[in-house]
């Protein structure tokens, strides 16, 4: 019985990856974005092939890194140039502005989770100067979009166990906190506010964080529409459902992806199968695919306003990748409700160019 059983599962396990590997090699016109992040892929270029030549047509890079020739080359090969820029991660800026550190339920600075430093989220002058980046790299370069990244609390969440701290109890966002929501907070020390906060006022404080983050995606929608109407504005944004963690997405990361969905494009979540945890389970990138398109009702379908395109990782980070799992985290990584993905990361990827083989290897296979 036991060995049937095992021989039975064998046998399905083989047939399933036959199936993968044949859906893996045909066109899915789904896939509107074949995508590398990271920054000009020039090892790709230097015997005179183009980015379509290696089946990609997208490439994400930092915002600081963007140079008018830079911009200009990607889209001679015929490629969207999309920026990544960073939200609240920021951490220089607390050199010169301390009142811009989290503070934690004990009414003292938060240590950094991790190293992971975050900013507080209601700091004007913080905010003010972002905002200002924002526009500049939409003014300055001709990109066919941005995508916000590090748009969540002060936490270290990327990584297998999740460090992520309660934060921000600063005077600052405790007084907007109690006045715009008409809560009535006693005097008393701030180890006392946290406490109320996170116990007989948690539904509405997480509500109110996730509204004042949700708030600067309303912001940075104004400034793309003013300054480069009809490019895209993408997130990269943690895979986790509402229920990962104990609603952690929501109550600690304070990221309400419906609301922030009004003022988006394009969801890119970051599903890191190997870095967090599922190093041995690529399918899970689909599950959370699968969610996300579930929660934000999603299909995948041409003429949708809303897409999902999922940053996908093959360079090693935590765990490494074998070359023989590309195919796998490509094919969980372009299924349906996604029109589109993208690797991570170059800079690790240009070091393993058996992996970057492989990879356009698939992109070359699926194109329409
Ligand atoms: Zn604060």
């Amino acid at each position: 019985m036991f060995f049937a059983r095992k021989y039975l599962i064998v046998v399905l396990s083989a047939s399933c990856w036959i199936a993968a590997r044949a859906e893996a090699e045909t066109p899915r016109p789904h896939i509107e974005i074949r995508g590398i992040y990271g920054g000009v892929p020039t090892e790709l270029l230097e015997d005179g092939s183009t980015l379509a030549d290696h089946g990609i047509n997208a490439v994400w890079m930092g915002s600081g890194s963007l140079t008018t020739e830079r911009v200009a080359l990607l889209k001679s090969q015929g490629a969207r140039v999309f920026a990544e820029f960073n939200t609240m991660h920021v951490a220089s800026y607390l050199k010169d502005h301390p009142d811009a550190t989290p503070i934690g339920t004990d009414g003292d600075a938060c240590p950094a989770p991790q190293g992971w430093q975050g900013i507080c989220p209601t700091h004007p002058g913080y905010r003010k100067s972002r905002m200002d980046a924002f526009r500049q790299a939409l003014a300055d370069f001709e990109i066919d979009g941005i995508w916000l990244d590090y748009h969540h609390s002060h936490a270290s969440w990327e990584r297998a166990e999740p460090d992520m701290p309660d934060t921000c109890f600063c005077p600052r966002c405790v007084d907007r906190f109690a006045r715009e929501t008409e809560t009535k907070l006693p005097d008393g020390p701030p180890s006392r506010i946290a406490e109320l906060l996170l116990g007989q006022h948690a539904e509405t404080w997480i509500q109110w964080r996730c509204d004042v983050f949700t708030d600067w995606v309303r912001e940075f929608r104004a400034i793309l529409n003013q300054t480069r109407p009809g490019a895209l504005l993408g997130t990269f944004h943690c895979p986790w459902s509402d229920t990962d963690f104990d609603g952690a997405l929501r109550n600690k990361l304070a990221i309400d992806l419906k609301a922030q969905a009004e003022y988006l494009d394009v969801l890119s979540t970051m599903p890191y199968h190997a870095r967090f945890g599922h190093a041995a389970d690529p399918a899970w990138i689909s599950r959370q695919t699968a969610w996300l398109g579930k929660h934000l009702e999603i299909r995948g379908e041409s003429g949708e306003r809303l897409r999902i395109w999922p940053i996908v990782q093959l360079a090693d980070w935590g765990e490494s990748i074998p070359v023989g799992q590309v195919d796998a985290v490509l094919d969980h990584g372009t299924r349906k409700p996604a029109t589109g993905v993208m690797v991570f990361h170059w800079s690790g990827l240009r070091k393993q160019m058996d992996k970057v083989s492989a990879m356009t290897e698939f992109y070359r296979a699926i194109r329409p």
